[in-house]
């Protein structure tokens, strides 16, 4: 590991002025990614602003209903907060599905969403990764790449996101708020992530001066009916194959909201537009299913190792509204 600088500030507008100030500069909260990163040298800040003991860990509802997750919030205070449980237990059960107790307990909200991709060439410095070094080539395009991209890739990079938690958000209407050196602003959930295109590297629509502060999910009719599935090699502590967050309404056997988003499946958490197009008033049935699933696959492109996740996503998509529907005895 490179050496580097440690400050702690009081305040939010003293950590952004100091990263602002510094080219090699990084905030530090859980640690758990950014720190796996400066160890293997693919990271190598100068300086880490640590934001733990900023006032953005708070997790409260408004009078009008928000719920809002401080970006310094852990992993383990979200899952078991009583609120989010009730009203959104997809993002807890999306939380509880991934890493492990004691990871869970130093991750936060903020470094969810700026989890960086587990491709394995990305961390082999021997290795051709454009997101590492743009330009280079990727090593993942005809090398091992069963955890890679079947949709929104490019011959650039073929990574995923790996984070559970933000599969969840992606389906639920999500903002991100963030503050820079210039105010704060509000950033759709479905716009904070890129698909990697030509410039892999660039992985969010966050400046890099700029620190997350939280994220606030509004009021949604039938987000208490939902439900996180994940497919993996080994059932605990393991990144997805593919997962799917789900929530339904139906009256009177027919879809009336479809919320769906996937994971492990692309470079950002992938909301699926064109499966909510196909079940909203249509009846819920296997056949609706089948055919949401199909449509949002439709473009999906597999590679030599990964071509399974096609059936496999479409079958996971399946199952999650089935799950949905006989819990729910809405048909
Ligand atoms: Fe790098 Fe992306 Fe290729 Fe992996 S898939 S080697 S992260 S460019």
């Amino acid at each position: 590991m490179k050496p580097f600088a440690y400050e702690s500030v009081p305040d939010t507008a003293s950590a952004v002025r100091l990263v602002a100030a510094r080219r090699a500069a990084k905030f530090l909260a859980g640690g758990t990614n950014l720190v796996d990163l400066m160890r293997e040298e693919i990271e190598q800040p100068e300086l880490v602003v640590d934001v733990r003991g900023l006032p953005i860990g708070e997790i409260a509802v408004g009078a009008d209903g928000v719920l809002t997750l401080g970006a310094a919030a852990t992993n383990t205070a979200v899952a078991n907060d009583a609120r989010v449980r009730e009203r959104y237990p997809l993002v807890a059960q999306a939380i509880l599905s991934g890493a492990s107790g004691q990871i869970r307990n130093m991750a936060t909200v903020g470094g969810n969403l700026l989890q960086r991709t587990r491709c394995a060439y990305f961390y082999d410095r021997a290795s051709r990764c454009n997101k590492r070094a743009p330009g280079a080539g990727c090593d993942a395009l005809d090398g091992f790449n069963r955890y890679h991209a079947i949709l929104g890739a490019s011959d650039h990079c073929i990574a995923v996101h790996p984070s559970d938690l933000c599969v969840a958000l992606a389906a639920l209407d999500t903002t991100v708020r963030v503050v820079g050196p210039n105010g704060a602003r509000a950033v759709p959930f479905e716009e904070f992530h890129r698909l990697p295109g030509d410039r892999p590297h660039v992985e969010t629509a966050l400046r890099a001066d700029e620190l997350i502060t939280a994220v606030e999910i509004p009021p949604l009719d039938g987000a208490h009916r939902s439900v996180y599935r994940k497919i993996r090699d080994r059932s605990s502590y393991a990144f997805a194959l593919v997962s799917v967050a789900a929530a339904l309404e139906t009256r009177e056997g027919v879809i009336t909201t479809a919320r769906l988003a996937l994971g492990g499946v692309a470079h950002k958490p992938w909301r699926a537009r064109r499966a909510e197009q196909a079940l909203v008033g249509a009846p819920a049935t296997d056949e609706t299913f089948d055919r949401a699933a199909e449509a949002e696959l439709a473009e999906a492109v597999g590679r030599r190792h990964n071509a399974f996740k096609i059936e496999l996503a479409q079958r996971a998509i399946v199952a999650a509204l089935d799950e949905l529907v006989a819990d729910g005895g809405a048909r």
